[in-house]
C-alpha cells in the first residue's frame, strides 16, 4: 500500500536466532520501510547500543547495559540511548510494533502514528514469564491501534479485548520449503542416518514432549528420529537418549529444506499444557510445503483447520504416533501434496504482510493530520490515485509544487527521478499510466506463484562498471549467464552460431580453426555492410543466414533483414569457439529479488512521489512543476503530427505446466516453423524452485504496446524531425528507449539517464539549461555535443 513509515519493533526474540514470524514479516516490511528491531538488552561494560544491519535491510539494535542496574534505571538508560538513535536516524511517521509487552515502558513516551501488537503466543503461559507481563499486556491493549494474532485460538481469546483484532495465522515461504520436494543431497550429519526417518524442526523447550518422543523411539527401534533445533529453557539432560534419536542441534533457515527432503514423516510431538494451548505452529505449513506427511498431538490450531482438511494426522500417544506415521508412509504422496498446495495458496508471508501493511496504511491515513508529509510509494493498484490525492501538496502558486514531472516509471524515469531527488535536491513527481513501476522490465508472481516478466524475458548484462555499480545500490544480484538454443532442421543447437552449432547441424567434427575456414568459404563479401542481411551473409553465407536469421527477423519485425539497419542482427555475434553464452558482457546477473523490487528501492526517496494509473496529460494542467522528463514514445508526445513512428509490438502467451522443467534451455528460438519467435522458461532466469513451471511465447505484432523502435533509415529520418520539435519545447527532456527511438538495452537506458541527470543538475546549478545529447551505445555514460 501507499504510505511510507518507519517501523521500530520491540521483541523478546533475537533476530539472528530461529527464522520465524517476526523475521518473515519484518524482512518483507523492510523492502519498503525502514525497520529497526530492538532486542532485549545484553550485558556491556558501559551503556551503549549494538547496531547491526542485516542482509534483508533490517537493522537490529541491542542495548548494552552494565550489571547491577535496577529495572527503572535499565528503562531510563535504554530510553535515552534509543531516543538519541531515533533522533539521529530521523525516524519519521513511526509505527511501533511490539512482540513483547515487557517493552511497553520503552515506547510509552513516543508519539507513534500507529501502534501494532503482533501477538504470537500467550506469553504469560510460558515458563518463567514475569508477573508484570499481564499488566503490560493490558496497557498495550489500551494503546495499540491494531492487534494481530498469530493463530485462531489466540484470536478467540483476545477478540473481545480490543476493538481492532485481526487473525493472521502462521504463513509459509512455500517456495523455500518446496525445494524439499525434490531429492536434495543429504547434509553431512544426516547422511548416515538410516530410513525411515521421522523428524522435528523447531525450538525444543517446555512445549516439546520429551517423554512422548522417548516412548515412540523405544517402541520402534527400526525408525530413526532426527531432532533439529536449539534446546532452550529446559534441561537438555532431561531429553531422551537412544541410538535411534539424533539430536542435530540448530540449523540455518536456508539449510532446512535439505534436511526435510530426506525425511519420511515430520512430527509435532508437543506437550499438552498451558504453554501449548494457544500455539499455532509455523512448522505445520512449512512441513506441508516441504511435501512431508505430518503427525501431531492434538494442538487446537493444528486440529482446526489441518486435521479437518485431512492435511495432518493427529495422535495422542506413542502408539498413536507409530500407527499414524506408518499410515502416512503408506499413503499417496502426490494426492497429499495437491491438497496441501490448494491450502497453502492463500498462506504466503507475502500476502500476510501485504494485508498487514494495508491495515497499517489505512490506520495511518486516518491519523495523518497533515497529508503533505505523506510520501506515496510502492503504489501498484488502483488506490494509487486516491492515495496520492490525499497526500498531494496543494497546488498554490507552484510554491509547494514539484521541480520535475517525470513521465514514466521505467528505467529512464526512475533513474532520473532518483538522481534529481538525491543529487539535485529536487522534488520529483513520477507518473506512469500503467498500474505498476518498472516499465517493460516489470516482474511479478503469476497465479501459481512463479516469478514472471510481464513484458517478455529481461536479462541484465552490461560492460559498464558504472551502470552495474549504480544498480547494485538498489539490488543484490544472482549470477546468471544466458543461454539460447535455436530449433533448426529439427535439432536444438546453440545460438549465437558457434563451433558446436556447425558441427551439430552438418554432422561435422571441425576444429575452431577449420570452422573459421568453413565460414570464410561461404561468406559473401559486400562493399559496405549496411543492412541486417549484410551483417550475417558477409560472415557465414546465405545458407546459415536463411536457417537462423531470415525467418526469425521477418517474423519479429515484419520486414526482411535487407530492410533493417545493420544494428539489429549485429546484436547476435558468430563464434568459432564453443562459448554457448548469449552475451559476453563483463557483468551478467539478475536482480536477486526481481526487477520490481529494485525499482521500488530506486524510487524510495522522500523527495519522490509516485502516481500510477495516470497519464501525465490528465494532471499536467493543474499539477505545479517546473520541468518535464518524458520517457514515453516521442511521436505520441507531439500527437503524431508528423506521422506515426513505427514501433514493433508483441503478444505474450503465458503457459504453466505441471512439471519441474519444461525445456532444455532458458530460451528456445524458433526461426522458422512456428508463429512465435521464442519461448522462455522463467525459472532458469530467476532461479526459483517450484514444482510447476511457466513459459512465455512471443508472437510479434504490428499493433499493440510500443516495444521495439524499428531501426531503418526512413524511420531515423522521421525521428530526427521529431527530435527537432523536441529541441524547441522548453523545459522538456526526452530520455529512454521510446523517447529517443533507440533499440536500447536496459543498461544503455540507465547510462543515458545518468548522463542526462548530470546535465540537468549541472544546468540547474549554473542557473541555465544546456543542450543535451547522449550517446550510450557503448554503454558508457558519456555526454557528447549535439551534432
Ligand atoms: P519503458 O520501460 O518502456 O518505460 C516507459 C514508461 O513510460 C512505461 O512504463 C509507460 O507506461 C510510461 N508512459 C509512456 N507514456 C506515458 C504517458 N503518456 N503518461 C504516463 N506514463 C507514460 N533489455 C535488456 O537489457 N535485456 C533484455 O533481455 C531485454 N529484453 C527485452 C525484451 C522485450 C520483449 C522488450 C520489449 C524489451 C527488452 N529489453 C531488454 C529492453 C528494455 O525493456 C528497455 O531497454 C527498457 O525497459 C527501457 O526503459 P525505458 O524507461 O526507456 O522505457
Ligand atoms: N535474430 C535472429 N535469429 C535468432 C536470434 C536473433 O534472426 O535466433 C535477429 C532478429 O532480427 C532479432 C535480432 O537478431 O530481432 C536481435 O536479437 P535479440 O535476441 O537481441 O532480440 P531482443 O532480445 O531484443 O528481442
Amino acid at each position: 500500500m501507499g504510505i511510507r513509515f518507519d517501523v521500530v519493533c520491540f521483541s523478546h526474540l533475537r533476530w539472528g536466532f530461529v527464522y520465524q514470524r517476526p523475521q518473515h514479516l519484518l524482512s518483507r516490511c523492510a523492502r519498503n520501510h525502514r525497520v529497526f528491531y530492538v532486542e532485549e538488552p545484553i550485558e556491556g561494560d558501559k551503556p551503549g547500543l549494538k547496531i547491526e544491519r542485516w542482509e534483508n535491510d533490517v537493522t537490529t539494535i541491542v542495548p548494552l547495559l552494565p550489571e547491577g542496574l535496577s529495572e527503572s534505571q535499565q528503562i531510563e538508560i535504554q530510553r535515552g540511548l534509543l531516543d538519541d538513535f531515533f533522533e539521529e536516524h530521523k525516524i519519521e511517521r513511526l509505527v511501533l510494533w511490539y512482540y513483547t509487552p515487557m517493552a511497553v515502558p520503552l515506547g510509552r513516551h513516543l508519539r507513534p502514528l500507529v501502534t501494532v501488537y503482533d501477538c504470537m503466543d500467550e506469553l504469560s503461559a510460558f515458563s518463567g514469564a514475569p508477573k508484570a507481563l499481564r499488566d503490560r499486556e493490558g496497557e498495550l491493549f489500551d494503546s495499540a491501534d491494531l492487534l494481530f494474532t498469530g493463530g485462531a485460538s489466540l484470536y478467540a481469546a483476545k477478540r473481545d479485548r480490543h476493538q481492532s483484532v485481526h487473525l493472521f495465522p502462521s504463513s509459509v515461504d512455500v517456495q523455500h520449503f518446496a525445494q524439499a520436494r525434490q531429492p536434495l543431497p543429504d547434509p553431512g550429519d544426516q547422511a548416515l542416518i538410516r530410513h525411515p526417518r521421522l523428524g522435528y524442526i523447531g525450538v525444543i523447550d517446555e512445549r516439546f514432549d520429551p517423554a512422548l518422543l522417548g516412548e515412540l523411539a523405544a517402541s520402534r527401534p527400526d525408525w530413526q528420529f532426527v531432532m533439529i533445533g536449539p534446546v532452550l529453557k529446559i534441561d537438555s539432560g532431561g531429553l531422551p537418549t537412544a541410538p535411534n534419536i539424533h539430536w542435530l542441534g540448530q540449523k540455518r533457515y536456508e539449510d532446512l529444506p535439505a534436511y526435510l527432503s530426506g525425511w519420511d514423516v515430520a512430527l509435532m510431538p508437543f506437550a499438552r499444557n498451558e504453554s501449548t494451548r494457544f500455539i499455532s505452529p509455523t512448522k505445520t505449513p512449512e512441513y506441508l510445503a516441504a511435501g512431508r506427511p505430518v503427525v501431531s498431538t492434538p494442538i487446537t490450531d493444528v486440529v482446526e483447520p489441518y486435521e479437518r482438511l485431512g492435511l495432518v494426522r493427529i495422535a495422542e500417544d506413542a502408539a498413536g504416533f507409530a500407527a499414524a506415521a506408518e499410515a502416512a508412509m503408506a499413503e499417496d504422496a502426490s494426492r497429499r501434496q495437491r491438497q496441501a498446495d490448494a491450502f497453502l495458496k492463500d498462506r504466503s508471508w507475502d500476502r500476510t504482510w501485504s494485508e498487514m501493511e494495508a491495515l497499517i496504511a489505512r490506520t495511518a491515513a486516518r491519523r495523518s493530520d497533515n497529508g503533505s508529509t505523506v510520501h506515496v510509494r510502492l503504489l501498484d493498484d488502483a488506490n494509487a490515485v486516491s492515495a496520492i490525492s490525499e497526500s498531494m501538496p496543494v497546488p498554490t502558486n507552484g510554491a509547494k509544487g514539484f521541480d520535475y514531472l517525470v513521465v514514466g516509471a521505467g528505467y529512464a524515469g526512475s533513474v532520473i527521478a532518483r538522481e534529481l531527488a538525491e543529487q539535485g535536491g529536487s522534488r520529483v513527481l513520477v507518473v506512469d499510466r500503467r498500474n505498476h513501476i518498472g516499465g517493460n522490465a516489470y516482474d511479478e508472481y503469476d497465479e501459481y506463484g512463479i516469478q514472471v516478466h510481464r513484458y517478455g524475458p529481461h536479462i541484465f548484462h552490461t560492460n559498464s562498471q558504472e551502470v552495474f555499480e549504480y544498480l547494485s545500490r538498489f539490488t543484490a544480484w544472482r549470477p546468471y549467464e544466458h543461454r539460447v538454443l535455436a530449433s533448426v532442421d529439427g535439432r536444438l543447437v546453440p545460438i549465437p552460431i558457434n563451433l558446436d552449432t556447425i558441427n551439430e547441424i552438418y554432422g561435422l567434427r571441425l576444429s575452431s580453426f577449420e570452422v573459421e575456414k568453413f565460414f570464410a568459404s561461404r561468406a559473401e563479401p559486400v562493399e559496405k555492410v549496411r543492412t541486417s542481411e549484410d551483417v550475417v551473409v558477409t560472415k557465414v553465407g546465405r545458407e546459415l543466414y536463411e536457417k537462423f536469421f531470415r525467418g526469425y527477423t521477418r517474423k519479429q519485425w515484419g520486414l526482411d533483414p535487407s530492410e533493417l539497419d545493420a544494428k539489429v542482427t549485429s546484436r547476435v555475434p558468430v563464434r568459432t569457439n564453443r562459448d554457448p553464452r548469449y552475451f559476453t558482457d563483463t557483468y551478467q546477473a539478475m536482480p536477486r529479488d526481481g526487477y520490481t523490487r529494485m525499482f521500488q528501492r530506486i524510487l524510495d526517496h522522500p523527495r519522490i512521489k509516485l502516481m500510477l494509473n495516470t497519464d501525465y496529460r490528465e494532471i499536467a494542467s493543474f499539477m505545479p512543476y517546473k520541468e518535464v522528463v518524458y520517457t514515453g514514445p516521442i511521436d505520441e508526445f507531439f500527437d503524431h503530427r508528423l506521422g506515426q513512428l513505427p514501433y514493433r509490438s508483441l503478444e505474450f502467451r503465458f503457459e504453466t505446466i505441471e512439471t519441474n522443467v519444461a525445456q532444455p534451455a532458458p530460451v528456445i528460438n524458433y526461426p522458422n516453423e512456428r508463429p512465435y519467435t521464442r519461448v522462455t522458461e522463467f525459472k532458469y532466469l530467476t532461479g526459483q524452485v517450484h514444482p510447476k513451471t511457466t513459459l512465455v511465447y512471443e508472437y510479434p505484432r504490428a499493433e499493440g504496446d510500443p516495444y521495439y523502435p524499428v531501426p531503418r533509415p526512413e524511420n531515423e529520418v522521421l525521428y530526427k524531425r521529431y527530435q527537432k520539435l523536441a529541441d524547441v519545447v522548453d523545459g522538456v527532456h526526452f530520455v529512454g528507449r521510446l523517447a529517443t527511438y533507440r533499440y536500447y538495452n536496459m543498461d544503455q537506458v540507465v547510462a543515458q539517464a545518468l548522463a542526462v541527470s548530470r546535465r540537468l543538475i549541472a544546468a540547474r546549478r549554473a542557473g541555465k539549461e544546456g543542450p543535451l545529447e547522449v550517446d550510450p551505445t557503448q554503454t558508457s555514460a558519456r555526454t557528447v555535443g549535439r551534432a
